[in-house]
């Protein structure tokens, strides 16, 4: 199984909108772009829904069915670790190896002194090709960085081998992530972790550094744009050494985790491809549930109503809510409306305020970003819920297209702006 150079993890909480995703990528065929479609959800969203990993297939099966899509796609099970991989195993064919927990974890001074006896080719002036910059690593910021990011792949390869076990090692995507960690990795720690994954001979075909700046759920990039786009070009020269001199998968691409709506620096990354000819794995976050609310927003009558009424809660239940993504949620709570407010909103006032236009005055990302993670409260009504979305699925879908088309498709991929 090998990954297309171009691919696009969208989330579906839900479980209802994997044919209005499906169709944002069928629209990229029709303008000659191939982007494949990774359905992807992670065992706390599982958890917090309360739904199973064969939902999700099953969805994504009958989009493709519906929609005769002929190309690849994939289901991911997203930041699984050794604990939570299990669920997944009969019904995904991507797996993100989330070792963030591991490093810094010591492992034996014997195995880091073993990998630096291996790896004298990074202790020679090391050139990317494509970019200015090369490196001089010395061998105690070898020692140090192999000590901080060892253990953490040798996990993630007793998660992969545990997959491989399982499935067969040709029936399966492998993508390993650092990314939920607190300090971004430079393009020096990421080469070494790379010779470590080549070691461990785990042929990932995708993998998810930290970036600086800040990733927030469904907001915009917060950080230096020019900054971001110099530190994606070295990642991606950093990949391109590695494939030649590790011979790791010659597909192996960047997986950029946006947490959705990362609008800022999508020109970046687009042009960053076109230099490299590199393909990249854009990882959106659940927003599709936004443009659930939103188009049940739109519809107005009982479908205005219940949005309200999910608002109200998530006002009073922000602090549990917030909890479990407390490291990528920034809500300012002045900006959030009072729900006697939000109750007199009409349509238009309810879904500007929440569809996704920086230059939209109304838009406000606080309020967003509640509903973001406001999910669990419309799991909990359960069927008068869904049967909401059944009711105004032709309005729904219309936004979960347009969303994921034109505002991520097309700037990242076909580099066009809406
Ligand atoms: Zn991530």
């Amino acid at each position: 199984m090998r990954l297309s150079k171009y691919s696009i993890g969208t989330g579906d909480r839900f479980a209802h909108q994997a044919e209005a995703q499906l169709r944002a990528c069928v629209q990229a065929m029709g303008k000659g772009v191939e982007v494949i479609p990774v359905w992807n959800k992670s065992n706390r969203e599982h958890t917090l829904i309360g739904s199973e990993p064969r939902s999700t297939r099953q969805a994504a099966d009958a989009a493709v069915k519906a929609l005769h899509w002929q190309k690849q796609y994939f289901c991911d099970a997203d930041h699984i670790t050794l604990q939570t991989v299990d669920r997944f195993l009969e019904t995904c064919d991507f797996y993100t190896i989330d070792v963030a927990d591991s490093i810094g974890q010591l492992t034996t001074p014997a195995n880091v002194e073993a990998f630096v006896e291996r790896h004298p080719e990074l202790l020679q002036r090391v050139q990317l090709e494509g970019v200015d910059e090369s490196f001089e690593i010395t061998k105690e910021d070898l020692r140090t960085t192999t000590q901080k990011f060892l253990a953490a792949v040798m996990k993630a390869a007793e998660v992969y081998r545990k997959i491989e076990n399982s499935k067969g090692a040709d029936n399966f995507i492998a993508e390993i992530s650092t990314d939920e960690t607190d300090r971004a990795q430079t393009p020096a720690e990421l080469l070494i972790i790379l010779a470590a994954i080549a070691d461990e001979h785990v042929p990932i075909q995708t993998i998810a550094p930290k970036f600086s700046g800040r990733f927030n759920k469904g907001v915009d990039y917060v950080g230096d744009v020019a900054e971001f786009e110099s530190e994606m070009a070295l990642d991606v020269a950093a990949i391109g050494w590695a494939i030649r001199q590790y011979g790791l998968p010659d597909n192996l691409k960047l997986s950029i985790h946006s947490g959705s709506d990362k609008f800022s620096i999508y020109p970046c990354i687009h042009r960053t491809m076109e230099r490299f000819s590199a393909g990249v794995h854009l990882k959106t976050a659940g927003t599709t549930w936004l443009e659930e609310l939103i188009g049940l927003a739109e519809a107005g009558g009982d479908g205005l109503k219940l949005a309200k009424e999910i608002y109200a809660e998530a006002f009073r239940r922000q602090d549990e809510l917030c909890a479990p993504y407390a490291t990528v949620v920034d809500i300012r709570r002045g900006e959030l409306p009072s729900p006697e407010e939000v109750r007199d909103w009409s349509s238009e006032q309810y879904t500007s305020a929440l569809r996704h236009v920086p230059a939209s005055a109304a838009y406000n990302r606080s309020f967003r970003q509640l509903m973001h993670v406001a999910f669990k409260i419309a799991a909990k009504m359960g069927d008068r819920y869904l049967d909401l979305l059944r009711q105004n699925e032709a309005v729904i879908a219309r936004n979960v297209t347009e969303n994921l088309y034109e505002r991520h498709i097309m700037p990242v991929f076909l580099g066009e702006q809406p």
